[in-house]
């Protein structure tokens, strides 16, 4: 039970609006709080990203690039994945899933429910900020205890204000150097590693001859392949349109091969294994996306078919994707200065970790406050 709070609130400042700092700024917003949340980046969700292209005839593509699908374990989460469902901003994603072993496929069990935001995983994310006040494209510096409060700037140096609390919920790497004046914080953070991921985002002229929707690749550069055009609410490239997506490339040949085909395109998400992204993170963005592609290439030909004509390509590198070394401590919190950590890192190493992690430090503000 938590008690309201005094009717102006505080002044909280949250960094990072992924689904740990929206979790977190919600429900301190909820409590009549007053909020501003900051991301670096130009919109909301963090890693439950999506890449949206948009075809010459207007249709617009979409690719998962980050988060593929979300589970809901916990019932306090079960509960939320609910709610956004009602709103229809997440739905069941039923695509087949299997494995490959490096000999063949086999079918993977298809009792977990796996959610995904509709019509990108990035919807969730936009939605769940609506009506927040909300600063996109602001990199802030580490927070200064200054007089009693946390005084934000950005990275120009720009003032950002004064909070008497602050949430840091970058992932673990840029939350210890955001922590810095908080030591003991930043100390928990500075533990925890993630693996890196390489992804390459295809649209094809047809659809790929795969009996899966989604494979666990376990052998090879691949981890994991998706075809996005299967999740719901997502556009399917029609095969006679080469794309001319916004930040991505065309593939001229496979471009002009595809302009004489009819028929539904697809759309593929790829993830690279965390060994061999490590090996080639720096590597020339094109020979990573030739040899991803090529293995892509050999498991649809084991299947006993062949890769359609690409129409659009695009590749991004994460250096922070899934965390390896959670801490297990559902969030951070110190009490004497006001400021707390949360994200995936804290809890787990998936959405419903980073989300319950921001409901928990949320939590334990709220009821810090309420004691006194
Ligand atoms: C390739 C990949 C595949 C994945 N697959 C799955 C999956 O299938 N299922 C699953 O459940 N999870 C998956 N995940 C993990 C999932 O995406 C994360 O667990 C979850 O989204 C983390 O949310 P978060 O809020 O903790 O962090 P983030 O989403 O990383 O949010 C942190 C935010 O902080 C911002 N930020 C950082 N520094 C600053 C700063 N100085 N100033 C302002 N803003 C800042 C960042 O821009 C970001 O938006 C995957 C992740 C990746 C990358």
């Amino acid at each position: 039970m938590i008690a309201p709070a005094e009717e102006r609130g505080l002044r909280i400042a949250v960094i990072g609006a992924g689904l740990s700092g929206l979790a977190a700024a919600r429900m301190l917003a909820d409590q009549r709080h007053r909020v501003s949340l900051f991301e670096k980046s130009r919109g909301c969700g963090g890693r439950a990203a999506t890449r949206r292209a948009t075809q010459p005839s207007g249709e617009t593509l979409h690719f998962d690039h980050g988060a593929q699908y979300f589970t809901a374990r916990d019932p306090r989460f079960q509960r939320c994945v609910q709610t956004w469902a009602e709103r229809g901003l997440v739905a069941p994603w039923d695509g087949r899933i299997g494995a490959f072993d490096g000999d063949g496929f086999t079918p993977a069990g298809q009792e977990t429910t796996r959610w995904v935001g509709e019509p990108g995983m990035s919807a969730l994310g936009r939605a769940l900020a609506e009506g927040l006040d909300v600063r996109l494209e602001t990199r802030v510096r580490p927070p200064r205890w200054c007089r009693g409060r946390w005084q934000l700037s950005d990275e120009a140096g720009q003032e950002l204000g004064r909070f008497e609390r602050v949430v840091v919920s970058a992932p673990a790497p840029q939350s210890a150097e955001l922590l810095m004046d908080a030591p003991r914080l930043a100390a928990q953070a500075a533990c925890v590693d993630y693996t890196p991921c390489w992804t390459l985002m295809l649209g094809f002229a047809a659809p790929v001859p795969l009996a899966f929707d989604g494979v666990f690749v376990n052998q090879g550069p691949l981890r994991w392949i998706a075809r996005d055009s299967s999740k719901p609410g997502r556009s399917v490239p029609a095969g006679n349109s080469p794309g001319d997506a916004v930040g991505g490339s065309s593939v001229g040949p496979a471009a002009e091969q595809a302009a004489g085909s009819t028929g539904r395109g697809d759309c593929w998400v790829l993830h690279a294994e965390p060994g061999w992204t490590r090996k080639h993170l720096n590597d020339a963005r094109e020979e990573v996306e030739a040899a991803m592609l090529a293995a892509f290439a050999a498991l649809v030909e084991m299947a006993g078919g062949a890769l359609p004509a690409i129409t659009w390509r695009q590749s991004h590198s994460w250096l922070y994707s899934l965390v390896e070394t959670p801490l297990e401590e559902g969030c951070l919190w110190d009490p004497a200065l006001g400021i707390g950590a949360c994200g995936d890192w804290c809890n787990g190493a998936r959405v419903e970790d980073a989300w319950l992690s921001g409901e928990a430090l949320a939590g334990r503000i709220l009821a810090a406050m309420a004691s006194g």
